[in-house]
């Protein structure tokens, strides 16, 4: 099915229109009509060739809601016309520990697990991604969606942002009596802010956008750290049960690391194209602090975060864009000015 998109036919040229070929649905696939498809920096990074292995022409987006057009004769939980969402991933082994644990993205297989963009297939083209009018997906890795209809462009980040937050922040116990850190407040950090909160653990957002600092608290935020502000830091010295660092750049981790008490994690969810310098060994020996880091999340917690929103009434702070201003929402995202994902409204493609 040619499917209208938009692609980067190089690391350094514009998004301009482009047209994909869509699989017919087989026996087990979902044929969705995309809707709404947020912007992760994921996205930038790989589009403009940041991490290696980008495949031109590059379709990003992975957080995709749309609606069901037509599915395989032997799917058995969508049917046409429902709301529908697919996130990170489109295949997986299926078959190895990870898959068998409901953690495809750590899957063992020889590819590990399929990204919905750029993910080798094996003979044709990478994936595409969700800058584009349709996409046809295994149902193992469609997701249901039962937020109300008004809020779905708000939702679609969840497929992202929100897993990638969620499953750090349940592996490593934030809730009630925790004091948990979240680390640069753009698309993930907000979802980290609002899920910590959610979850019932004392919030504390580190931002480098004096700007950020009340929206954070209505993110739900019990308090807000400027990081670059030494004084304000020290406050908070060795306090930490967990912090979860999203920052899309290198930075100084030992500033966080100090933040942390004995046996604290911080995790690293942030993936910048060039390494932080080198974390100081005193600073974790001496309180037994960990530095770990976190991958996505499984479609089964997927859909458990999906199903905590749903109930919670949580979605994500957007701004919608059309599909044409890619360019104008990477270069805001760059300069921390994004409040708090962008969301590409799919009807501006039609
Ligand atoms: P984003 O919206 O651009 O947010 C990143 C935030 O990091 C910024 O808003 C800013 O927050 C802070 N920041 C940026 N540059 C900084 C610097 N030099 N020093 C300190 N803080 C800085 O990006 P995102 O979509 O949330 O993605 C964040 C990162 O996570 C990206 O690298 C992305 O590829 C990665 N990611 C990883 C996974 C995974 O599974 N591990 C999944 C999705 C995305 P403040 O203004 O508050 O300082
Ligand atoms: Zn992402
Ligand atoms: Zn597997």
């Amino acid at each position: 099915m040619l499917t209208k998109a938009f692609a980067a036919q190089s690391a350094t040229t514009p998004f301009a229109p482009h047209t994909i070929d869509r699989r017919a649905p087989g026996p087990k696939d979902v044929a969705i009509e995309i809707l709404f498809c947020g912007v992760c920096h994921s996205d930038l990074h790989t589009a403009r060739g940041e991490w290696p292995g980008t495949q031109y022409p590059c379709v990003p987006g992975h957080e995709i809601i749309g609606k069901v057009m037509a599915v395989g004769k032997e799917v058995s939980r969508f049917k046409p016309g429902q709301i529908v969402g697919v996130g990170c991933m489109v295949e997986s082994c299926r078959t190895c520990a990870q898959c068998h644990d409901g953690l495809e993205q750590y899957c063992d297989g020889p590819i590990g697990f399929t990204g919905t963009y750029n993910g080798p297939v094996g003979g044709g083209p990478n994936t595409y991604g969700g800058y584009s009018a349709a996409i046809t997906v295994d149902e193992h890795f469609v997701l249901n969606i039962n937020h109300a209809e008004k809020d779905l462009a708000a939702v679609a980040p969840l497929l992202c942002a929100g897993i990638t937050t969620w499953s750090p922040l349940k592996h490593w116990g934030a809730g009630p009596g925790k004091k948990v850190g979240i680390v640069g407040i753009g698309g993930l950090g907000h979802m980290g802010v609002k899920f910590s909160h959610a979850l019932g653990a004392h919030t504390v957002a580190f931002t480098t956008s004096t700007g950020k600092v009340a929206d954070a608290k209505a993110l739900g935020a019990d308090e807000v750290v400027v990081s670059k502000d030494d004084a304000q830091m020290k406050k908070h010295l060795n306090s930490f049960d967990m912090i979860l660092n999203t920052v899309a750049a290198p930075h100084n981790l030992d500033a966080f690391t100090a933040l942390l008490k004995r046996d604290g994690t911080m995790a690293l969810v942030g993936a910048p194209s060039t390494p932080h310098p080198s974390p100081a060994v005193f600073n974790l020996v001496f309180k037994r602090r960990s530095i770990a880091g976190s991958l996505l999340g499984g479609i089964p917690e997927t859909q458990e975060m999906l199903d905590f929103c749903a109930k919670h009434d949580i979605t994500c702070d957007i701004e919608m864009i059309k599909m044409q201003d890619i360019e104008t929402a990477y270069a805001r995202m760059l300069k921390n000015d994004v409040k708090y994902r962008f969301v590409i409204d799919m009807a501006s493609l039609k």
